[in-house]
């Protein structure tokens, strides 16, 4: 249902659309706290990651209890609700689609009915095997099982099916046999009325960390939720393992052998900056993808400006090594957030403006270098342009911290079809002149590899060079099940 809560959609113009990505998941194993709150923060802090639906399910050893709705986590919780949410686990999910529609019954955790009691599940993730996945379901437990009975069409559903079809199994056992069929990303957290899960796929293309509480134990899709609950790292949950926690303590199997394949953008774009990957904050890693292009695509300019604020850091970067200054030349709304308000057609027209505004007695007069981390359709950054130099900008000379975008993701990216890719289509000089700068200058992909300190071979990069490594799903589309259950 449509709700107001004052704030500006972010999609104002449905075809200027950034990256999405595909979802927050947290989880809490913790007897002395309380577990619905501890989620509610740890989901607020992973908003970032998806602002469709959110949802909370907690165990209380008797039962399980969920309670979802489309929209932010602060618009679907308040403090009624949540203390109505009574247990000792907790699982949550912000989401973001990309298998199944952006509708209430795709919400999750997802529930369902296991031999031994109740599941609820949380994904962040797209499955590749889809179709094959939905056959298994139909041989081993009929098409009218669980939520799917009741029109969830997202990959998370057939998983919770295929975690109620195993008679006589514990859930861990069913989630050992599972796990091992599913292919494609997956980091999923679940828990039933006593235990917490936590299982990640074996390529760990989706972040997935496990962090510690005093009394209790906590799973999170990035470190930041584990700092804003007040719980220590751990480790990652490692690519192909199973992890269980109740009061025994944390077991550990594996369900298949790791291939790691980290997500790349991750790093340029996805997690939060203050988020730790491999070892280092995403912001210095950022910091250092910006000196790396400032080394590769140099100018005389009189300002570094971000494009607020997935570009800051980046920027920040550029204007170390370049020793150009570092200003801001834009100002973001921070009241832009998600909501169902379509704009009226006056206000579509001003687009950009709506979420960001330029600073004109900066950048009046100047030569910019305008830093930001992705190019997908070019929208944003033809209209960026074209109000700065409104603004009185002199130059302006755009410096992206990513490669060109020229493949589509069916790991939980949704950016757009291969079609509507600026990058597929044109060179970069013909993207400068589309997008009306006085030059572009990409990160090289390499360079990007290296900022990471990751290794080559354990990044998955498909979007930038097409080399996948998970074998794509035969039918592509975030409304695979639709089709197949239609
Ligand atoms: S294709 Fe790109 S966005 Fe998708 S998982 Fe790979 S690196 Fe990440």
């Amino acid at each position: 249902m449509a709700r107001g809560d004052g704030q500006l959609t972010q999609e104002l113009d449905p075809q200027d659309q950034g990256p999405k990505d595909a979802c927050g998941v947290f989880g809490v194993w913790a007897p002395d706290e309380d577990v619905a709150k501890l989620t509610y923060f740890g989901l607020y802090a992973l908003q970032h990651r998806g602002q469709e639906a959110a949802g909370i399910a907690v165990g209380n050893g008797d039962n399980v209890l969920v309670y979802k709705d489309m929209g932010l986590v602060s618009q679907v919780f308040d403090e009624t609700t949540l203390n109505t949410l009574v247990g000792h686990v907790a699982v949550g999910h912000a989401r973001y689609s990309t298998t199944g529609a952006n509708e209430w019954q795709n919400a999750q955790p997802t529930l369902g009915a296991t031999p031994a009691g109740t599941v609820a599940l949380g994904h962040n993730g797209n499955l590749t095997n889809s179709e094959e996945l939905f056959e298994l379901v139909r041989n081993r437990a009929g098409s009218d099982v669980g939520e799917l009975r009741y029109g969830n069409t997202t990959d998370t559903a057939l998983i919770t099916a295929l975690l109620g079809s195993y008679p006589g199994h514990t859930l861990e056992e069913s989630a050992a046999e599972v796990f091992a069929q599913v292919r494609g990303a997956f980091s999923l957290v679940f828990c039933d009325e006593s235990a917490l899960y936590a299982a990640r796929d074996p390529q760990g293309v989706r972040p997935l960390v496990l962090g510690r509480l005093e009394h209790g134990w906590v799973v999170a899709s990035e470190t930041a939720a584990l700092d804003i609950v007040g719980a220590a790292f751990v480790r990652e949950v490692e690519p192909g393992e199973l992890i269980v926690i109740d009061a025994q303590g944390v077991r550990s199997r594996r369900f298949a052998v790791a291939e790691r394949k980290g997500c790349l953008f991750e790093f340029v774009y996805l997690a939060r900056p203050d988020t730790q990957i491999s070892g280092r904050s995403v912001h210095q890693t950022r910091v250092e993808i910006g000196r790396r292009l400032a080394r590769e695509h140099p100018v005389d300019a009189d300002l570094v400006i971000p494009v607020p604020e997935s570009g800051t850091p980046a920027a920040v970067g550029y204007a170390e090594e370049s020793g150009i200054p570092y200003g801001v030349g834009l100002v973001k709304n921070s009241y832009v957030g998600r909501t169902f308000i379509q704009p009226s057609q006056t206000l579509r027209q001003l687009g950009i403006r709506l979420k960001l505004n330029p600073l004109r007695e900066i950048v009046n007069g100047k030569r910019l270098v305008v830093v930001d981390d992705s190019i997908v359709r070019g929208n944003t950054q033809r209209a960026l342009v074209q109000m700065l130099r409104e603004a009185g900008a002199k130059e302006i000379h755009v410096r992206i911290s990513s490669p060109p975008v020229k493949w589509p993701c069916f790991y939980g990216i949704d950016f757009a079809s291969r079609s509507e890719l600026l990058a597929n289509e044109m060179s970069t000089d013909q993207i400068c002149v589309s997008i009306g700068a006085d030059s572009l200058g990409y990160v090289d992909l390499d360079a990007l590899i290296e900022a990471t300190t990751v290794p080559k071979p354990a990044l998955c990069r498909a979007c930038f060079d097409g080399i996948y490594p998970i074998e794509p799903p035969r039918t592509p589309g975030k409304n695979v099940l639709d089709k197949v259950t239609a």
